[in-house]
């Protein structure tokens, strides 16, 4: 019998200091890329998908942000612009 599944992972790639647009505080934000694989007898195989997600610290508003965005911040240290 094969045993499939689906597993998700969370990395912290960046924090970053920024104004939040829904809180209004200069608050930490972290952004996190989350990978979804396919898992056959509980080893990750397949990626399904990739996102990157913003999560402000202060209030917890989570966004997706796009990849280029995400890569461009990780770059140059700046803010996200989602
Ligand atoms: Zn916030």
């Amino acid at each position: 019998m094969l045993i499939i599944g689906l597993t998700s992972r969370d990395r912290l790639l960046l924090t970053l200091v920024f104004g939040c647009e829904r809180c209004g505080r200069q608050a930490a934000h972290q952004l996190v890329k989350r990978v979804r694989r396919f898992t056959v007898f509980f080893i990750p195989l397949i990626p399904i998908s990739t996102r990157y997600l913003d999560t402000c610290t202060a209030c917890g508003r989570v966004v997706d942000v796009p990849r280029e965005e995400a890569e461009r911040a990780l770059r140059s240290g700046g803010p996200l612009r989602p």
